[in-house]
């Protein structure tokens, strides 16, 4: 850090020194000796109380003869008369006092130097010795102004390995060249190969670049820097810059060796993208960044790894060969991935045998790595507050309750009103999903109010892993969406504001099918929105006229509509059992799925062949496997 505390510090230190010398040298001086009037010392003179007399500068230092009278020990000094100087020695002589002549032992020189130099030699030393300590322990030099201060995090081993990296086969594939290119680099500069610079890791945040990274470093046993992108920007004009330089410098001293760029999109954000004008400070680091790796020799052994979750923002210059042409994607792990990385975790935590971690892999859709990693302590935590002496199931349970709903609010109190609301409205969303064909089970129900703005919800969980969604599952998720207000209609032919959520994700899954799924038949297969082009704002670039536009929202309408007859049908159908199902939620405040299916099946016994798909679509997003339930004004 080029923090001014350090430097306080060191002015400190330095006026302090200065201030001990001046004070010990007059100390010094003084110690041990009297000042007298000249007068008093003609006056010892002719009472013979001397012993001997030096010379010095322009005073008289007296060694005096008797210890009766006057303590041996004692100098006294005198200032000397000029006028009297030369009748002085013949007087000195006369009264048998020994005299050493002026200036012998007063070499100016020695002087200074003893009484100086010397002290603040010791000082600095002593000075050196306490900083460079504070300097171990801080990270920086303080005597090294204007070098880098850059976070530069060296670490000689990582400990990682690709066994601590679970569910990334492929990206673990591509990178294994990489490694072994740092093993033997022999192997690859005798056949003349070019290795790649450099290798960009693109993935969203918590699926384990990082990690990937320093598991490369680890199973290569090579050194590791790392330097975050967002650390250079805040930095003055032009530190960026050096502190690239610096960087590379560093590194090509220890090669063979990795350095990783993370969030490289915060220098390597496209320069043409002008929003609000440049940022000079980026510019000049990203062009030192270029220039740096265009500079060195990949044959010395430095390989450099980035790491992005946003690679489409990075300045086309950063992807040319020779850079990073490389591109190791990092996806949201699958059902299998997340299995694995589960395991991986609960290898730190002490597991009951029972665990069943599918379970809790099929139970966590889209989670990620660092999702699951806080999820299986989180596990760990309940477990120890309850007193275990290891996590069994439940509590795993517990703690994606935890992670994907925010923690229980135990405090916060429903009117009973409210309550039956919210179960109705959770409840209409479960009997919707159960009596439709193309739906996922209903795992739980709960009217257990979270801290994430959920006051209820109900949670599907699909059967399996799946990445085409037919159109028919399309419509009836739609429909279950609009369940929970449909059922408070049914109910209490009334509506409230807890279905605003609801009403977003619906409207939006039916725009899609008219825009971009070709589902519709006025539309057929004319595609009307792209997925890739969006404007800044996230919204989505329509590529037709105002009027089609009106078509859309028309489209998007009448599905809307269907399915909401269609949820008011159902629910109205089988009005008895809303309510028992209901009623029963209401007191339990959660129901699970087969508890659950067992008062359906009481009524519809044979209700459970599902899935055939026919028209099909590429989707994985639309697996929203539960639905929320919001009150606006909860959110404030
Ligand atoms: P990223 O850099 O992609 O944002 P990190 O590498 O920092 O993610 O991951 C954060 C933490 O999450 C890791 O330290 C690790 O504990 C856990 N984690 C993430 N992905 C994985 C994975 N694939 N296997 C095992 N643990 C993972
Ligand atoms: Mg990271
Ligand atoms: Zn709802």
């Amino acid at each position: 850090m080029f923090s001014g505390k350090k430097l306080k510090y060191l002015m400190y230190y330095v006026t302090g020194v200065l201030i001990l010398l001046i004070a010990l040298n007059s100390v010094m001086k003084s110690f041990g000796t009297k000042h007298i009037k000249y007068s008093t010392f003609e006056k010892m003179l002719s009472e013979k109380k001397i012993e001997e007399v030096q010379i010095r500068d322009n005073e008289l230092v007296i060694v005096p003869k008797s210890e009766k009278d006057v303590e041996k020990k004692i100098l006294y000094t005198a200032n000397i008369e000029k006028q009297n100087i030369s009748t002085l020695l013949d007087r000195l002589k006369a009264a048998g006092v020994n005299y050493d002549g002026p200036v012998k032992n007063n070499n100016p020189f020695m002087n200074f130097f003893l009484e100086w130099i010397l002290p603040l030699l010791v000082f600095m030393i002593i000075g050196r010795i306490i900083f460079g300590s504070m300097e171990k322990k801080m990270g920086s030099g303080v005597m090294s102004f204007g070098k880098n201060n850059a976070k530069i995090y060296a670490e000689n081993e990582t400990g990682k390995t690709f066994a601590d990296v679970a569910g990334q086969d492929e990206a673990k594939e591509s990178l294994v060249e990489i490694v072994d290119f740092l093993h033997n680099s022999e192997k690859y500069i005798k056949i003349g190969a070019k290795l790649p610079k450099g290798a960009l890791l693109v993935g969203p945040p918590g699926t384990g670049k990082t990690l990937l990274a320093k598991a490369v470093a680890g199973e290569a046993k090579v050194p590791f820097f790392s330097l975050s992108g967002s650390s250079f920007v805040e930095m003055f004009v032009g530190m960026g810059a050096a502190r690239v330089r610096d960087l590379f410098k560093q590194a090509e001293e220890k090669a063979p060796c990795i350095v990783f760029i993370d969030e490289i999109d915060a220098i390597g954000k496209s320069r043409d993208s002008g929003m609000g004008g440049g940022n000079d400070e980026r510019e000049q680091t990203l062009n030192q960044l270029l220039a740096q790796m265009d500079g060195f020799d990949a044959s010395k052994g430095v390989v450099i790894l980035a790491a992005t979750n946003r690679p489409e923002v990075l300045d086309k210059a950063l992807l040319r060969p020779g850079r990073f042409d490389r591109r190791v994607i990092v996806d949201t792990p699958d059902l299998k991935g997340r299995e694995a990385i589960l395991k991986v975790h609960s290898k730190e935590v002490k597991m009951s045998d029972d665990v069943n971690l599918e379970s809790v892999a099929k139970a966590t859709p889209g989670a990620v790595g660092a999702d699951l990693a806080n999820m299986v302590n989180e596990a760990a935590l309940l477990a120890v507050k309850k007193g275990r002496k290891a996590v069994i199931q439940e509590d795993l349970e517990e703690s994606i309750e935890i992670i994907i709903a925010g923690k229980e609010k135990k405090d916060r109190i429903m009117s009973d009103r409210e309550k039956r609301t919210v179960a109705f409205h959770e409840v209409g969303h479960a009997l919707v999903a159960a009596l439709l064909k193309h739906t996922d089970p209903v795992h739980k129900i709960t009217i257990i109010p979270r801290t994430m703005g959920a006051l209820g919800y109900t949670m599907q969980l699909p059967e399996e892993e799946k990445y085409l969604v037919s159109k028919e599952e399309m419509t009836d998720k739609i429909t279950v969406m609009l369940g929970g207000r449909a059922a408070e209609e049914v109910e209490f032919n009334a509506i409230s504001t807890g279905a605003s959520n609801d009403i977003e994700k619906a409207t939006q899954t039916a725009r899609n099918m008219v825009t971009i799924y070709g589902m519709t038949e006025r539309f057929d297969m004319m595609a009307l929105e792209s997925v890739s082009n969006r404007y800044l704002d996230g919204r989505p670039v329509r590529n037709c006229s105002a009027q089609t536009e009106a078509i859309i929202d028309e489209e998007t309408l009448k599905i809307i509509k269907e399915s909401h007859g269609k949820a008011i049908k159902i629910l109205e159908d089988n009005r008895e059992l809303l309510t028992a199902i209901s009623e029963r939620l209401i007191e339990k405040e959660t129901l699970m799925g087969d508890e659950f299916m067992e008062m359906v099946n009481g009524v519809f016994p044979e209700e459970s062949s599902k899935n055939e798909n026919s028209e099909i679509s590429l989707d994985k997003e639309e697996q929203i496997e539960d639905t929320k339930d919001t009150k606006e004004e909860q959110q404030n």
